[in-house]
């Protein structure tokens, strides 16, 4: 439905122990939207977006995904988890299944698919990431570029309603970035609803609707990439662009 929102987060914050990570973060992403999440190493990107799945419990705050709350009792985590996808660095693929059955496991398994209907829907999300014909081969025959795009099938598979992709490329050699980037761009002109973290510059302009910029548990500064790039606020932001772009 147009206008409604597919995350809200609201004075979120969270601690390690008696580290706070996360300082009253509040972000809203609108069903549709693209958000590129860029920050220092350890600025609390990666446990933000884990919250958003529940990977990781907040302790303060509310949040808010396709309008089920995220919170201690909550009976609704698996429906969340199932629609929202996440895709890591280090692709987290099952070592001991093919590729076609790493995108056959999560629907038959968790969501009841029948064999021969997951099947399908696996070779047709394989088929979207252009690599068929690795069907049956295993992960580890697979280049990092392709083993990633695997992931990025796997994840499809679950049809979810919002993808999460934490530094997608960054564990990936230079040559195979672009095809995972494309892969991704290809998804968000389609119009899936994603948060992406990345220090690819290049991808949050030509993708995000919004570029939020985090720094020691914060979200300093956000907007649309044309103002964020060409006239950050904060000095914060000045000096993580100067040492990113
Ligand atoms: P980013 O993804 O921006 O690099 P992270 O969210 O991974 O940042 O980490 C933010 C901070 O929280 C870092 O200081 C990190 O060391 C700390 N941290 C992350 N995970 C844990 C954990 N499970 N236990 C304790 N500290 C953690
Ligand atoms: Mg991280």
């Amino acid at each position: 439905m147009i206008g409604e929102n597919a995350i809200e987060v609201k004075h979120v914050s969270k601690w390690y122990g008696a580290f706070q990570v996360l300082h009253d973060v509040n972000l809203t992403v609108r069903k549709g939207e693209r958000i590129v999440i860029c920050g220092p190493s350890g600025s609390g990107k990666s446990t933000l977006i884990r919250c958003f799945n529940r990977l990781e419990a907040h302790q303060k705050g509310d949040i808010t995904v396709n309008g089920i709350s995220l919170h201690n009792k909550m009976r609704d985590i698996a429906e969340v988890r199932r629609k929202v996808g996440m895709v890591f660095q280090h692709f987290n693929l099952f070592p001991h299944m093919t590729v076609l059955m790493n995108c056959m496991a999560g629907p038959m398994w968790i969501n009841g698919v029948p064999k021969k209907e997951a099947r399908d829907r696996a070779m047709h999300y394989l088929k979207k990431v252009r690599i068929p014909e690795q069907a049956n081969k295993f992960p580890s025959q697979l280049s990092g570029g392709q083993q990633q795009r695997v992931a990025i099938a796997r994840s499809l598979s679950m049809q979810p309603t919002v993808m999460l992709f934490d530094e997608p490329t960054s564990a990936l050699d230079p040559e195979m970035v672009a095809e995972v980037l494309e892969t991704i761009t290809t998804l968000a002109h389609e119009g899936m609803t994603m948060v992406c973290v990345t220090h690819e510059m290049g991808f949050a302009r030509a993708v995000a609707d919004r570029v939020v910029f985090m720094d020691a548990g914060r979200i300093v500064e956000e907007g649309r990439p044309d103002g964020f790039f060409s006239d950050p606020q904060h000095e914060r932001t000045k000096l993580f662009l100067s040492q990113v772009l």
